[in-house]
């Protein structure tokens, strides 16, 4: 499983971050970015959890 961020939707709102920071981090853009590739299926359910939440739509995991 895969997560990626497309940055120009990303509002940096930093609720990725809040729930799965094992997958995501602000860069020095304040923008999210993906820290592991491919995501540990110990952190998938938080990933998914994450591209819910996020307001924008900005994160797909798949
Ligand atoms: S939840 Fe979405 S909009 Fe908010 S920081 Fe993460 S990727 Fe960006």
């Amino acid at each position: 499983m895969k997560a990626t961020v497309d940055r120009d939707a990303c509002i940096s709102c930093g609720l990725c971050v809040s729930i799965c920071p094992d997958v995501f981090e602000m860069d020095d853009e304040d923008i999210s970015v993906v820290k592991v590739d491919p995501i540990p299926a110990e952190f998938e359910e938080c990933a998914k959890e994450a591209e819910d939440a996020c307001p924008t739509n900005a994160i797909i995991v798949e």
